[in-house]
Order: structure tokens, then C-alpha cells, then sequence
């Protein structure tokens, strides 16, 4: 029995040596050097084609906790980080040609893993496939996996607003209302007077944005324009757009009398985690923390994840996948890394291992390994699995998709620490098949 696996990135290459630490021969395809993707420079694997940071250790944040649940299932990533790392303050950050040789060296000197130097183009259904080619899979593929998805399946460009916790918003001075009170009072309204917003608006048309790289042409902006780039248009026009207060009825004092309204819109099904509806965004990360802290009632908000525009070929994964990030159509596809929706190096990292653990456990005839929503491993292919998640956007680790305790506790770091240790203790019995 052979899997393919198509791309040695950050997912591939964790999804490969799964599979072949259970047994199972590999045939490891990567279409560099013959081809490069217009971000990726370097011959070898696992590239980290941006920031050398793996984010913050601590398991008190929740990328700090996947990479623990990771080290529990021999993650070659976290080897690999912990012989290249360089000093970085609390985060986890690399060097990024010493991780890559890492994880190089380990993929070829594996028996089991044959590595392929070509870029594959079509997918045999009934073939044993992961396909984990990110979020900039090569054209020709990328028409290959819309063959095989649907035509309406595959995003090229994330143009994704900023997402705040429900709990890090300040309800004193917001209200949940329904414009002209029509249907439900689903959004949580931050109402601004003209002093505000004039501020507000200041701080955005002059703050500063990221680089678009060469390949992230117009075109991002065609269907969804970041929301600086709208405000620069005019004084107005952001109140006359994403944020019109009319309808909207502040209980306090019982009149739509703010000068504008920015609206929340939840963004998952426990109701912890809240979208800035229209502010898709290129602002630089520190940026957007600081302009949208200006927001009546966000000041103090926790931004689980920061609006972006860029290239990112990734499928629709809750019509497609199921929650062992395999196709419900063609149960020998799986899909691994950025390409199902999780965003991030970690991440990306994380569902290679599922994956590849998965397959194994498929093809060698045990049970899968269940994805626990009480983890950060295990909530992430839930969230991006999820049928009812009916836009997904790709999402980072954070807790606000993890499951909550039954207790209350109202330190932050204490809770979190609580749940990072009933996380790992699930994912050792797990593990341990108990
Ligand atoms: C420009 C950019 C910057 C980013 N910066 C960051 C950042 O700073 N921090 C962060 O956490 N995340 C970042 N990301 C998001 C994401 O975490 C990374 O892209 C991550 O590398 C994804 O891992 P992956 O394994 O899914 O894909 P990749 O690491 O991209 O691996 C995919 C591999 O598949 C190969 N491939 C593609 N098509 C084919 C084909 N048809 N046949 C064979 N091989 C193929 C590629 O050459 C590549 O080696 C960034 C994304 C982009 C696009």
C-alpha cells in the first residue's frame, strides 16, 4: 500500500513521516525546484515562506497549546524548532535554513518516504491522497482539485475581516440590536458619535498597510474592498456603508442617534467569537490592533485573528471534508495545511498530522483518531469541518473555538492554563488509546 502526498511544506512533510512511522510507504511529491510557487525561494522543505516566528510557547495561548498537543505526536516541526531556534522574547521563532535542512534531512533519510521532484497536475480518486499543496497550490492542480470539488468549492483570495472573543468586548457600551428591528437581535452594535469616528476615521486612512506581494494583483479588491481603502473615498462613505447607524436603535437612549455603527456578526455556533462586519482589511497587524481598539466598546478587545488580503487557495472545507479532514466524496482524499482553511504555520503543521495519522489509521484498519473539541489539535478541523460554518474563513488557534470549562473562572491566563492542561491530558490518553 503507497499514499501520495502531494507537497513537502509544513503540512506535507508532518503528514508523511505520520504515515510512515505507522508503516506506510510514501511517495512525497514536490514540484520544487522545477517550480516555485511566486512566494516560495528556497529548495527545501517545510519553508516558512514569511515570518520565522512560530508564535507565542506559553500554553496560556492557544498556539502555544497546539504546539504541545504537536509535540505529543512527535511533530517533526517542533523538533525541528527546538534545534533551530533563535531568541525571540516568548515566542517560538527559527532559523529558517537550519528548521528547513531539519525537516529535509529527516524526510530523506526516512525508507519509507520516496520524494518526487514533480508537480502533479491530476488526482486519481481512487488513489490514497493527501493533498497538502497550500495556499498557493499551482495553477494546474488547483483546476484539478476544482475538478474534483465543484466548481463554487475553491477560494483564491482571503479577504477576511478581523475576529474579536464575545468576552473581550465591552458590554457597557455596546447593544445587540436588529436594523429597523427586523428578524433577531443576532449583532452586537458599537455606536459611535461624530467625535469618534472622526478620530476613528483619521487613524485608519493614515495607518499604515502591509506589501502586497507582486501576485496579489488588483484583482483582491475587486469583489471585497479593504475597508481603508473605502474609507479613503470619502468622510462619508463608511456611513453610508458597512457602518450606516440608521435602524439602529440604541436601548440607552431609545433613538438610532449615533453618528455611525460598527456592527459584530458572531462567527461560530457557541457564540465566543465575533467578526468587524466590512473591515476586511491590509492593514498591518499592529495596525488594525490599535485603529479598530478605537472602536467604541473594542478597546480592550482580543483580536483572535487579524484581518487579511492575500493569495490563499483554500476549499470549502464544510461541504468537503469531514472532521478527520477527509472528502466525504472520495474517502482516500484527505487535504492538509492551509489548503482546508486552517491558517498558519502551526496550524498548517497540526492538520498534517491529523491527517497523516488518520490515513494511517484507515488504511491499517483502526479506529480514527477523534478530534476532541476540549484541544486545540482536535477543535480545528471542527471549526473548518463545521456544515454550519457556511462562509468559512480561514482560522487561526485561539479559544475561542476550543471548548470552554464548566466552571467560571474570571483570570484569563488562569483559565486558559486550565484548559491547556485538560487539553494535553486528553491528547496523552488519546494517544494512549485510553
Ligand atoms: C505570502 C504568504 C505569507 C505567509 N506568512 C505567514 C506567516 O508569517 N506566519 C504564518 O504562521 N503563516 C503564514 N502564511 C500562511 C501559511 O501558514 C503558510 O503559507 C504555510 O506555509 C502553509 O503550510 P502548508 O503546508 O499548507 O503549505 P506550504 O508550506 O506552502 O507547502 C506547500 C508545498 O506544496 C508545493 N506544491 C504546490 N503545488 C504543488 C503541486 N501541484 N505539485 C507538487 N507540489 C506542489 C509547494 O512548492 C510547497 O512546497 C503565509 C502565507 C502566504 C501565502
Amino acid at each position: 500500500m503507497k499514499v501520495k502526498v502531494i507537497g513537502a511544506g509544513l503540512a506535507g512533510c508532518e503528514a508523511a513521516l505520520q504515515l510512515a512511522k505507522n508503516g506506510i510507504s510514501v511517495d512525497l511529491y514536490e514540484m520544487k525546484p522545477k517550480k516555485f510557487s511566486p512566494a516560495h525561494s528556497s529548495e527545501k522543505f517545510a519553508e516558512l515562506v514569511c515570518s520565522n516566528s512560530l508564535k507565542a510557547e506559553r500554553i496560556e495561548n492557544a498556539c502555544g497549546l497546539l504546539k504541545e498537543e504537536m509535540r505529543l505526536f512527535s511533530s517533526v516541526m517542533m523538533e525541528a524548532a527546538d534545534i533551530s531556534r533563535v531568541p525571540a522574547g516568548g515566542a517560538l521563532a527559527v532559523d529558517r535554513d537550519v528548521f528547513s535542512q531539519y525537516i529535509t534531512d529527516k524526510i530523506k533519510s526516512e525508507p519509507l518516504i520516496n520524494v518526487i521532484n514533480d508537480e502533479i497536475t491530476e488526482i486519481d480518486t481512487d488513489e490514497y491522497t493527501v493533498i497538502a499543496t497550500g495556499p498557493l497550490t499551482s495553477d494546474d492542480l488547483a483546476k484539478e482539485i476544482k475538478r474534483i470539488t465543484g466548481d463554487n468549492e475553491l477560494y483564491f483570495y482571503d479577504a477576511a475581516a478581523p475576529i474579536v472573543t464575545e468576552e473581550s468586548i465591552d458590554k457597557s457600551k455596546v447593544f445587540k440590536a436588529a436594523r429597523y428591528d427586523r428578524g433577531t437581535a443576532d449583532y452586537i452594535n458599537c455606536p459611535m458619535t461624530k467625535e469618534e469616528y472622526t478620530e476613528f476615521y483619521n487613524a485608519l486612512v493614515n495607518a499604515e498597510t502591509a506589501p502586497l506581494k507582486g501576485f496579489e494583483n488588483q484583482k483582491v479588491f475587486e469583489g471585497c474592498m479593504p475597508v481603508e481603502v473605502m474609507a479613503k473615498r470619502g468622510f462619508e462613505t463608511l456611513t453610508f456603508g458597512p457602518l450606516k447607524p440608521v435602524g439602529l436603535v440604541n436601548p440607552k437612549t431609545g433613538r438610532d442617534d449615533a453618528y455611525a455603527v460598527v456592527q459584530l456578526r458572531c462567527d461560530n455556533k457557541e457564540g465566543t467569537l465575533y467578526n468587524l462586519v466590512g473591515f476586511q482589511t491590509n492593514l498591518k497587524w499592529g495596525e488594525q490592533k490599535r485603529v479598530f481598539s478605537m472602536i467604541t466598546g473594542l478597546e480592550n478587545a482580543e483580536f483572535v485573528r487579524y484581518g487579511v488580503m492575500h493569495r490563499n487557495t483554500y476549499i470549502n472545507s464544510p461541504m468537503l471534508l469531514d472532521k478527520y479532514y477527509r472528502m466525504k466524496k472520495y474517502p482516500k482524499i484527505f487535504f492538509a495545511g492551509q489548503i482546508t482553511g486552517v491558517e498558519g504555520y502551526v496550524e498548517s503543521a497540526s492538520s498534517g498530522i491529523l491527517a497523516g495519522y488518520n490515513m494511517s489509521n484507515l488504511i491499517n484498519g483502526k479506529d480514527m483518531f477523534e478530534p476532541d473539541s476540549k484541544t486545540c489539535i482536535g477543535a480545528l478541523p471542527l471549526y473548518i469541518s463545521n456544515e454550519g460554518n457556511t462562509n468559512l474563513q480561514p482560522m487561526n488557534a485561539n479559544f475561542g473555538i476550543i471548548e470552554g470549562l464548566n466552571e467560571k473562572i474570571r483570570n484569563k491566563a488562569e483559565r486558559y492554563n486550565k484548559i491547556a492542561v485538560r487539553a494535553l491530558d486528553i491528547v496523552k490518553k488519546q494517544l494512549e488509546g485510553k
